[in-house]
């Protein structure tokens, strides 16, 4: 269990990028969605002890991730946003290399974590390229690999499938929803997609602060009754966004369907639909921006 409070952090030029974030994550997937510069990575960088928030606690299964940083590393699997460089090193003697750091000391015990991580993540055959040959897809799922050396209780994956294909995406989120159901994995995102093929609990940060928390299901479930859909021409939308709470619009063959939440049936040619998770993230938003204006 993973348990966050109060948790500040204020960059040095003032911005403000967490802002009093409480959050208990218990085992399994989670779903950290947020838009860009919601303070998702600020808040991943600091559960993987990369940078010392401004004030606030994480205590990750009895260890205090602030004070015992070290402690936390031993168990902490990581896959940042950007990996940085990717070298002309081969991903078997890369691989190898991250396990020596990991402290994996013995060779033959190397030997055995390399070459199942390799073939978990179904990068065998191409075992002996050099790293910066490979696509984005093979990327992240070498960053999977070395996320998953020395079995971490704790894996945090920073917005792992922006700039993937589908069929790529979708391998990695096969390969992420394989990870055994008693091991902490916060997967940070953009995409709504991600949490609801994935998360069986999800929070919504925006602003530096959680807007939303709980389950997608339940969410979801909230929500009904009060989506309702219209396919307009492209011309009419500002109309209807004055008119109307339009949480989110949607081109398909040229129209315009929007949503709109409402509690009662807005009349003049609206449908009641049943909301998806995109329907509950985007009236998230919304309802945050209205009270901040
Ligand atoms: P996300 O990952 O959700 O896009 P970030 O954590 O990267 O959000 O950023 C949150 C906010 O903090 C943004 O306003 C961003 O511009 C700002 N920020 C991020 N890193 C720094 C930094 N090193 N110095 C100053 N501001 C930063």
């Amino acid at each position: 269990m993973l348990t966050i409070e109060r948790l500040t952090h204020v960059y040095g030029n003032g911005t403000r990028a967490l802002d009093g974030v409480d959050l208990t994550i218990p085992p399994g997937m989670f779903g950290l969605l947020g838009p860009n510069g919601a303070g998702k990575s600020t808040l991943m960088r600091t559960i993987a002890t990369l940078q010392t928030p401004t004030s606030g606690a994480i205590n990750f299964n009895g260890i205090d991730v602030i004070a015992e940083p070290e402690r936390l590393r031993r168990t902490l699997g990581y896959l940042p946003q950007d990996f940085g460089v990717y070298p002309r090193v081969s991903a078997y003697d890369m691989l190898d290399h991250m396990a020596v750091l990991k402290g994996v000391a013995t060779p033959a015990e190397r030997k055995d974590t390399v070459e199942s991580l390799l073939n978990q993540v179904n990068l065998w055959a191409v075992r002996k390229k050099a790293l910066a040959g490979f696509s984005g897809g093979m990327r992240q799922r070498f960053g999977i690999a070395q996320a998953l050396i020395g079995n971490p209780q704790l894996i945090i994956v920073d917005e792992p499938t922006a700039g993937l294909d589908p069929e790529e995406r979708n391998r990695f989120l096969n390969l992420l929803g394989e990870i055994g159901d008693e091991v902490v994995v916060i997967l940070s995102t953009h995409i709504v997609e991600d949490v609801a093929d994935l998360c069986p609990r999800m929070a919504v940060l925006a602003g530096g602060r959680i807007l939303l928390e709980g389950a997608p299901l339940d969410l979801i479930e909230a929500t009904r009754g009060r989506i309702w859909q219209k396919t307009i021409a492209r011309s009419e939308l500002d109309d209807h966004r004055e008119r109307y709470r339009v949480i989110s619009t949607r081109l398909f063959a040229g129209r315009t369907i929007i949503h709109v939440m409402s509690d009662t049936d807005p009349g003049e040619g609206f449908a009641p639909v049943r909301g998806g998770l995109e329907d509950v993230y985007f009236s998230t938003l919304d309802a945050s921006r209205r009270a901040a204006a």
